[in-house]
């Protein structure tokens, strides 16, 4: 009994030795961020962290102003053991195939950012004839995506790695890693409200936060409000025979207006949108109300062929299409053939100089190299994937860090200085530049 005893107590000094000894190294450990792209900046968004192992935090392309290449984020010096993909948009994954140039890698993302990146990359490389990484790197990328679910951890190494809804598109993930003592969230694009498609984002606490801004500097006006104010658009354009546009993003902003408007009968889908709405009804179990999508997408025709349009053009009707800034699609083929009753609606955020941006701006677009003066009345809703500066700091607050990097927006250092006020240690990294976190 005693032996016994005795036997237990020297195992349990050994293994209260022993795990002292890994929190003494857990201590010791470095933990490093480096921002390779979206610092300062939307677009290129791509942050390395570096524990005992390497992970890259997307690897997206920047949209330039028309006429101007796209930006690419840094490469990371080395390999890296792990890409983590917050979510499918461009600007997050439009060039993860790049690194496929070099070696293969495990990329982790959720099951609709695996199926949306294949839809994503087979458009991009359709438009650009030399896409920015060799031919076949997409196809390997999509090869090496490990699919994660929401609060499923998966470990690797000494680090464990959580996925978490982030209210912005479907499938798009907050993400954790826990590291000797240490947990690091990303935010990638985060929406903290919820929206007819989703739930709002988890917040995460946390040591170290890295945090998209994009909407930093002003709130959004009520979205219930301008979900009525477009129905409202709506009834007025059917009634009198014209055409609603809605230009939308095919990936999230398509979906979102197919549940906005499910009591209209004559909503016709065009273009890419057409696969990302059926991609996403095959991942119900990452939306709200998933039957309410599927009866409001039930509704929807598709437009299949283009002398469809000239019958819609004709009759009227609601046409939600790409490109969600006029850069292409369907969208600029309606424009010029508008009647006079029609409207066109603007929904989602426009880079300085696209086409969307002009519109708004001058209500001209270039077409075929001209400019084209749009005579039909055009409306700006802002019904935003992001969260708006007050739910941004709601956000930040519940997850409580001790350290924060702020990325993904036009007035990060403004942004910083403004949460620096307010006693948080934060601050706006530049490109290239490299933090040291634990
Ligand atoms: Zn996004
Ligand atoms: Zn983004």
């Amino acid at each position: 009994m005693l032996y016994g005893s005795s036997q237990n107590l020297i195992l349990l000094c050994y293994s209260s030795r022993s795990s002292f000894i890994n929190y003494a190294f857990d201590i010791l450990r470095m933990i490093s961020l480096s921002f390779l792209g979206a610092a300062r900046e939307v677009g290129r968004s791509a942050i390395l962290l570096e524990t005992d192992s390497k992970f890259l935090f997307d690897y997206g392309i920047k949209i330039n102003r028309k006429g101007q290449p796209p930006s690419f984020p840094l490469e990371p010096v080395g390999y890296v053991d792990k890409v983590i993909i917050s979510h499918a948009h461009l600007d997050h994954i439009g060039y993860l195939p790049r690194i496929f140039d070099h070696y293969n890698v495990q990329v982790l993302a959720t099951a609709p950012t695996h199926d949306l990146a294949g839809l994503l990359f087979r458009d991009a490389e359709k438009l650009e004839r030399t896409p920015p990484y060799k031919k076949t790197s997409s196809a390997k990328a999509l090869g090496f995506i490990k699919r994660l679910e929401y609060e499923k951890p998966l470990n690797f190494k000494r680090n464990k790695i959580t996925a978490y809804d982030a209210g912005h598109i479907i499938g798009a993930m907050v993400t954790l890693i826990e590291y000797a003592h240490h947990r690091i969230v990303y935010t990638g694009d985060m929406k903290y409200e919820d929206t007819l498609m989703h739930r709002k984002a988890v917040p995460v606490r946390c040591d170290t936060l890295i945090t998209e801004s994009t909407y930093s500097n002003r709130p959004h006006p009520p979205r219930h409000e301008l979900e009525k104010k477009l129905i409202a658009i709506a009834e007025q354009t059917i009634s009198k025979g014209g055409v609603l546009l809605l230009p939308a993003f095919a990936v999230g902003r398509a979906q979102e207006l197919v549940r906005a408007l499910h009591m209209f009968d004559n909503v016709y889908l065009d273009g890419m949108a057409i696969q990302a709405c059926e991609i996403a009804l095959s991942h119900s179990d990452f939306m709200r109300e998933p039957g309410k999508y599927e009866s409001a997408l039930g509704n929807v025709t598709y437009i299949k062929k283009p002398n469809d349009r000239a019958k819609i053009l004709a009759r009227g009707g609601i046409v939600i299409t790409t490109a969600g800034m006029l850069e292409g699609g369907p969208a600029l083929s309606y424009i010029p053939r508008l009647n006079k009753n029609s409207r066109i609606v603007m929904t989602g955020h426009c880079v300085d100089g696209t086409n969307g941006r002009k519109l708004l701006e001058t209500k001209t677009i270039t077409l075929d190299k001209t400019e084209f003066r749009v005579k039909t009345p055009v409306d700006y809703l802002d019904l935003s994937a992001h969260a708006g500066r007050d739910d941004l700091l709601r956000y930040i607050n519940k997850c409580a860090p001790e350290r924060i990097f702020v990325v993904h927006g036009d007035d990060c250092v403004n942004f910083a200085s403004e949460l620096s006020g307010m006693g948080y240690d934060a601050c706006a990294p530049s490109v290239g530049e490299r933090f040291e976190v634990k």
